[in-house]
């Protein structure tokens, strides 16, 4: 069976953008494929942080996590920081790639534009721990949205030096898309992101909330009409559209724009209730697990055990071909 491996930073609770370009692609390979589904709370840590909210914020992506359908039945969840094999593989790792590559990276350079003051070593680290975090368990296939391809680039090259260098060892992972790969902020510009304010609608969002978000998103005077554009607020709220309202609302309202009689406020009236019609599930599922701690403690004891041990078994043969065990 082949191997997959995803992780979700612990920097909140999770957003329309997790679910439908990472959560989505994990829910559809526990069917039918031996997965690992990480909070990535080693990562978290590479930007500004509260070290006071950590373990809630690890929390709250399990929940999330549970919430969306992740079954521990069918798949592995763990916290990445309590395997501490990837850190060890990270290291190993990171003597056979190019520092100059990492430099190079737009995902390193876009962090240090954001954050001037917090450019760190373990932020250039980043994808170098990603990689770690990938082939540690030979996963083949990474669901994650469009933004993570870079990375999935230097997990290749990396597999391919050790491969080359030390003998067959690692698969080349491969990104398994999503129909939401890529989904857009509701700020008008950009994707939705948990550290950009006002550009996302959490998996947790009542009715109203979803509401109020989305009457903040930039639209036109609506007498535009033509073709819907390519970019921009109202080229996001039909992108929106087309993944949770289905082709027959789509349709209508693109047919409403080319004729200038789109109204925003019924658009966002109705992308607001077919979102919320998607999650309401899922919210409820989250109280469950919410009610029950002693649970979700169970689950990620059983998992992580389980992690640690097929974690060993890669160390093990890479330290052997490493030379640094005979
Ligand atoms: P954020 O950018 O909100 O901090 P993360 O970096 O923790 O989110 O990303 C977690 C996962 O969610 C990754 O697989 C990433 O590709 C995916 N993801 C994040 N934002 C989006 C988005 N706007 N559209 C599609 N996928 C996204």
């Amino acid at each position: 069976m082949k191997r997959v491996y995803s992780g979700i930073r612990a920097t909140g609770r999770l957003h329309l953008g997790n679910y439908m370009g990472a959560v989505k692609g994990m829910l559809a390979l526990q069917e039918t494929h031996d997965c690992v589904f990480s909070v990535v709370d080693l990562h978290a840590i590479t930007t500004p942080y509260d070290p006071s909210s950590l373990q809630q914020n690890i929390r709250e992506v399990i929940l999330d996590f549970l919430a969306a359908g992740l079954d521990p039945q069918k798949c592995k969840l763990e916290i990445q920081s309590r395997v501490p094999q990837h850190t060890e593989l990270a290291y190993l790792l990171s003597t056979i790639y190019p520092v100059s590559r990492l430099e190079d990276l737009p995902t390193y350079k876009d962090k240090k534009a954001q954050y001037p003051k917090y450019i760190n070593m373990g932020l250039l680290y980043y994808p170098v721990l990603m990689a770690a975090d990938v082939l540690l368990y030979k996963g083949e296939l990474v669901p994650v949205g469009i933004d993570q391809e870079p990375h999935l680039e230097v997990m290749r090259e990396i597999a391919r030096k050790f491969n080359s260098v030390y003998g067959e060892t690692f698969p080349e992972p491969q990104r398994f898309k999503t129909e939401g790969e890529y989904v857009p902020s509701l700020v008008g510009s950009g994707k939705m992101s948990k550290t950009v304010e006002g550009s996302y609608i959490n998996l947790t969002d009542d009715l109203e909330t979803i509401k109020s978000r989305l009457a903040k998103a930039p639209t036109d005077s609506g007498a535009i009409g033509g073709n819907i554009p390519q970019e921009g607020g109202v080229a996001n709220l039909f992108t929106l559209l087309r993944l949770f309202g289905g082709k027959e609302m789509f349709t209508k309202f693109v047919q409403d724009y080319h004729e200038k009689k789109i109204r925003y406020v019924e658009m966002k009236e109705v992308l607001a209730e077919a979102i919320y019609k998607e999650l309401q599930p899922i919210q409820e599922r989250r109280k469950e697990f919410e009610q029950n701690p002693k649970l979700v403690d169970e689950i990620l004891n059983t998992s992580i055990s389980q992690c640690r041990q097929v974690a060993e078994e890669t160390m093990k043969e890479v330290k052997e071909k490493m030379g640094l065990v005979s």
